[in-house]
């Protein structure tokens, strides 16, 4: 069956009765068994997804079928779902499920959407790689031999790969927008709040938001549409209406856009991952945008001030998983500090344990002012920075990441190295700020550029008209 790029597409080929919502989960379930290799699933849920497609066919037949009609989705493992097995990719969860549906997932569900199953990630969502699964690392569909990006990679490449036409993620700083990057795909991550994080797996709660992955904007529209707005059961998220984003697709305007000098000259940039990006502004500049360098005193401070904040939230949102409360329980225990140690020690892997460790560090008596209380007056600076460029110009425009997907293992020797990953990523997660990475190019091997664009906070409208313009008009040669 051929490969379907978008939900209009699929309903068109329903309405002319080329296509079921049973034959594309047919179509879907055999590209998974087909592309085990890839790892991007956890769970396949066939059955349900059966059952599924036939009820939301009849609603087609009847004319009562909702706005996610025939769109078949993938959610990462952080995303709970009723009855269903859910365990961030950790053995500490092993033979948890969940009692409950996050509020993202039901509204998906009550839009007639099909959930297809639970994707790989990294543990609890730390990583940019996807190899802290306690599952195994994902693979990309474009080059084996490498990372799909993370943390959400199982999810990335379900898209990539057509296993599904959408995935569920979630962005802490850049899960996303990242393995979007590196898989070819479109990566959103809204404005912080603007959809409920009920149900959601905690890493770290004043950056976490649920983010979508598609091929194309249009979808993502449609999808923040679904998810976004006010929840009664996250008392964070916001009440602001949510517009019609999928009605507000296009755009004739002029924009001003700035594109961050510094991060152009950081040290760690791939050269075509730059020429691509300059080729994008030069091209925007070209069509009549007034296009201008601004500058961002506080790169340097980015990464470390985000891995200060995420560490010490981790410490405390993972106090949790004690092995009393959740899913895996040592069994080697003789007492209750033993069966905390144990279960804990057993439980997690390497990174989660690092980051919990990093975390109650910073948040210790002796050190907590001079890590904690400064990173947190130096997020404030990067957030008031960011909005006060925000004010001049109605997009910034930088690379996703500063390479192309790299090779399995070459970068898990060093933590350090993998966290500068995340260093265009991590601003707007600091921010609160909603951001995108939308594919313009390919490097000589063939991997994905991944160009990020980001605007005001909950402008998401406009950020998707422009992205969808961009993606239309702007054709990059490397
Ligand atoms: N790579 C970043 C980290 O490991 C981002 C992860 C995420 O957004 N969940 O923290």
């Amino acid at each position: 069956m051929k490969q379907y790029n978008s939900l209009n597409d699929i309903r068109t080929a329903i309405t002319t009765a080329q296509l079921t919502c049973r034959k594309l989960v047919e179509h879907y379930i055999h590209n998974i068994q087909e592309q085990a290799e890839l790892n991007a699933f956890l769970e396949v849920f066939e059955q349900e997804a059966f059952t599924q497609a036939d009820i939301v066919d009849h609603k087609i037949a009847n004319g009562t079928a909702g706005k996610l009609a025939g769109m078949v989705i993938g959610i990462k493992d952080v995303l709970a779902f009723e009855g269903h097995s859910l365990q961030a990719s950790s053995q500490i969860l092993n033979g948890f499920k969940s009692l409950y549906t996050a509020t993202a997932v039901q509204r998906l569900l009550a839009e007639d959407a099909i959930i297809i199953g639970r994707q790989n990630c990294d543990e609890f969502a730390m990583g940019a790689s996807n190899e802290n699964s306690s599952f195994g690392p994902v693979r990309n569909a474009d080059d084996h031999s490498r990372v799909p990006g993370g943390s959400s990679g199982g999810s990335a490449v379900a898209v990539q790969a057509d296993l599904c036409l959408a995935s569920i993620g979630s962005d802490t700083g850049g899960s996303v927008r990242q393995p979007a990057s590196f898989c070819g795909i479109v990566g959103l991550k809204p404005t912080y709040s603007r959809i409920s994080r009920y149900g959601l797996i905690a890493y770290a709660s004043s950056f976490d938001q649920i983010g979508i992955m598609t091929k194309s904007v249009a979808d993502a529209a449609l999808l923040l549409e679904v998810m976004a707005g006010k929840d009664e059961y996250d008392s964070t998220v916001s009440q602001r209406e949510v517009p019609a984003y999928s009605e507000l697709l296009q755009t004739e305007k002029k924009y001003k856009i700035g594109y961050i000098r510094d991060c152009f000259e950081s040290e760690g940039l791939d050269t075509e991952v730059k020429d691509a990006i300059l080729g994008v502004k030069d091209l925007l500049k070209d069509a009549g945008h007034q296009v201008e360098a601004v500058e961002f005193p506080y790169l340097d401070f980015i990464v470390p001030t985000y891995y200060i904040l995420t560490t010490a939230e981790a410490s405390s949102n993972l106090g949790r998983y004690d092995g009393v409360k959740y899913g895996f329980r040592s069994d080697n225990a003789t007492d209750l500090t033993s069966l905390y140690k144990k279960t804990r020690a057993e439980g997690f892997g390497l990174e989660v344990q690092r980051r919990i460790m990093l975390g109650t560090f910073v948040l210790s008596a002796d050190y907590y002012d001079a890590y904690y209380t400064k990173a947190q007056k130096v997020r404030r600076l990067i957030k008031e920075k960011t909005d006060e460029l925000l004010q001049q110009y109605d997009f910034l425009i930088l690379p996703t990441a500063p390479t192309t997907a790299f090779k399995i293992g070459e970068n898990t020797a060093n933590p350090l190295a993998m966290y500068l990953a995340d260093i265009f990523t991590v601003q707007a997660s600091l921010a609160g700020v909603p951001a995108i990475s939308i594919p313009v190019a390919r490097d000589a091997n063939g991997l994905s550029i991944g160009l990020q664009l980001m605007t005001r906070s909950f402008e998401e409208a406009a950020l998707l008209a422009f992205s969808n313009y961009i993606l239309d008009k702007i054709t990059v040669e490397v």
